[in-house]
């Protein structure tokens, strides 16, 4: 079988490829925990569109929903938010059935998108094109990643040729929200051989993601006048929560460095470092702050996740660290920092040695010599994936950095580069009935 075939039908059907994405980005489908606003709550509406395609295409195919109440079991676990509902917000899943006797795939992304923001010169849901550039919110985060791989799979069917193993399409629901909408996938019990999320990777390809944990470290202090002499705090004198902020803060030099060593990764430009944010203290001029609040963003490894698939033990690390800072001075001996907790989000990775691995490396290199291995900095869906044995790694078109922004925008070429990429790994990956 001649893979230049698909590639061919690819390149002559870009037009198709377009419109397909420029349809997903049409339909806006914030998420709702972004954006009130009825009008762009279209998730529904966008699954709906991808599942009319897919079925054309000889997919069989499900919307389910979520359910906070049929997940309870999970409530400790990566995912889970108790308080998310799912009106008209569904999971789709689609499966081609192989001739059999393959390995079976599947290729999922999430069709929320995150609130537009300001500062567009384009309308984030008119998919303008200029030139080989569409611009539209989700452009790159994901619907460029998700018309691909559909577009992979239909180019394959175009062509008359048959896999072995099954072709699985799961697109989700609230990833930029927490990523309920993949626990529900997984909890529903959709399996495969090897999984791609086709997340923005810039056409290299990611085995990896880090975990994302967000915190706030909050220290009292004693409100007394800034301008006159202090009396001992013992004998209710003020104390500068500022003050007292910045002596923790110092502290932390030694922590990143020792994360510099201890926390990084082969495939990984930076190491898990703990980055702070926000610091917010004080109420007027005339007075000691007596309360600071410092927040902060704290990545982790895969490999440092806790039974439940969570950063806990790495909470537990930091939580240690500043009471052995506090240990170190009176006051704050007396009065320890506390830790709040605000995010977890979870982190997967699929190993070098895996098949998978191995095969769409392979691939990928064929096609894109340049392309490199490198994991995602940020939180991406694959951990439930890799948690229940999937072998999955992200890969996909459009730069992560333009993720998020106003004037959100995909490069056309890249994205027909994505789908010959998947096309030829569905084809390696599940084979050619002859
Ligand atoms: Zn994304």
């Amino acid at each position: 079988m001649d893979k230049k075939l698909v590639y061919s039908w690819l390149d002559e059907h870009t037009g198709e490829a377009v419109s397909l994405l420029k349809d997903l980005l049409r339909i806006p489908s914030v998420n709702p925990y972004f954006d009130d606003e009825e009008s762009l709550k279209g998730e529904g509406n966008a699954q709906r569109c991808l599942q009319a395609f897919i079925e054309q295409m000889g997919f069989r195919t499900e919307l389910s929903y979520p359910d906070a109440q049929e997940l309870i079991d999970y409530k400790d676990k990566a995912g889970y938010n108790g308080d998310h509902t799912f009106e008209d917000r569904p999971n789709l899943f689609g499966e081609l059935k192989g001739e059999g006797g393959g390995r079976s795939i599947l290729l999922s992304g999430h069709m929320d998108v995150v609130q537009t923001g300001s500062k567009w010169t384009h309308d984030p849901f008119s998919a303008d094109q200029v030139g080989d550039t569409i611009y539209g919110r989700g452009s790159v985060d994901m619907k460029g990643g998700i018309a691909a791989m559909t577009m992979a799979v239909k180019a394959i069917r175009e062509c008359g040729i048959r896999l072995k193993g099954d072709v699985r399409i799961g697109t989700v629901v609230d990833e930029e929200a927490g990523g309920m909408g993949t626990l529900a996938l997984v909890a529903r019990g959709y399996r495969a051989d090897g999984c791609i999320i086709t997340e923005p990777t810039h056409m290299n390809l990611a085995p990896l993601c880090r975990g994302i944990l967000w915190g706030k470290i909050i220290v009292e202090g004693q409100a007394g006048h800034i301008e006159l002499k202090r009396q001992d705090w013992k004998e209710g004198g003020a104390v500068d929560a500022i003050d007292k902020a910045a002596y923790i803060l110092e502290y932390f030099k030694s922590f990143n460095e020792n994360w510099a060593h201890t926390k990084a990764h082969k495939y990984l430009p930076i190491p898990c470092q703990i980055k702070f944010a926000q610091f917010e203290a004080g109420e007027y001029p005339t007075t000691f702050a007596n309360h600071a609040e410092l927040t902060f963003d704290a990545q982790y490894l895969p490999q440092d996740k806790d039974e439940n698939g969570l950063g806990g033990k790495v909470k537990k690390e930091i939580e240690d660290f500043v009471a052995a800072i506090a240990a170190t001075d009176p006051y704050l001996k007396a009065n320890p920092p506390r830790i709040e907790w605000i995010l977890d989000a979870d982190c997967g990775e699929t190993f070098d040695t895996e098949d998978f691995f191995k095969v769409t490396v392979s691939c990928l290199q064929d096609l894109c010599p340049d392309a490199i291995v490198e994991g995602n900095c940020a939180h991406t869906d694959m951990g439930w994936f890799c948690n229940v044995g999937i072998p999955t790694i992200n890969l996909g078109p459009g730069d992560s950095k333009l993720c998020h922004q106003s004037d959100e925008h995909i490069e056309i070429p890249e994205y027909i580069q994505c789908a010959k990429v998947i096309a030829s790994i569905i084809l390696d990956w599940c084979g050619v009935s002859e």
